[in-house]
């Protein structure tokens, strides 16, 4: 027997749907919760000036975007919203560059560095990839949400 992961309802093993609330468990209810844990993460956008929040989402955005971190910091200096996301682009854009050097360096070794680094240059970059847009929607939806990981960071106060 298993229990609901949502309701805690006694639902047999191989139930994917619980038949008390309905949430799904199973395969499809393992990634949920995975999904969910993931993106779960410290949200004080409570703590940012709603005015300050509607007028700098666009700056915000433009933090995830490579080195482009820069334009909120020398275009919406006065913005904290802008300021926490131009914070979380730099921690990312740090983040990228480091797992490319230490890629780099492991693909210079022959044939197990080239499938290692070939791997783990491939999973940087999804990962990469999953963070720009979390980042992304985080600052659209006016959200102040660390990113997973690496988010709690905090090189620009
Ligand atoms: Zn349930």
């Amino acid at each position: 027997m298993a229990f609901c992961n949502k309701c805690g309802q006694q639902i047999d093993d191989n139930v994917q749907t619980c038949p008390n609330c309905g949430a799904p468990n199973g395969v499809a209810g393992n990634a949920q919760n995975f999904v969910n844990n993931f993106t779960n993460t410290a949200d004080s956008t409570a703590q940012f000036d709603p005015q300050d929040i509607q007028n700098n989402k666009v700056m915000a955005l433009l933090a995830y975007l490579g080195f482009l971190f820069l334009i909120p910091l020398l275009a919406a200096p006065n913005s904290r919203f802008a300021r926490y996301h131009a914070n979380q682009g730099l921690v990312l854009f740090i983040f990228e560059a480091i797992a490319g050097v230490v890629t780099g360096i492991i693909c210079v070794i022959p044939f197990v560095g080239w499938i290692i680094g070939g791997i783990l240059s491939g999973a940087v970059g999804i990962f990469g990839l999953v963070l720009t847009i979390l980042g992304i929607v985080n600052a659209v939806n006016g959200q102040a949400k660390q990113l997973p990981l690496i988010g709690g960071i905090t090189i620009l106060k």
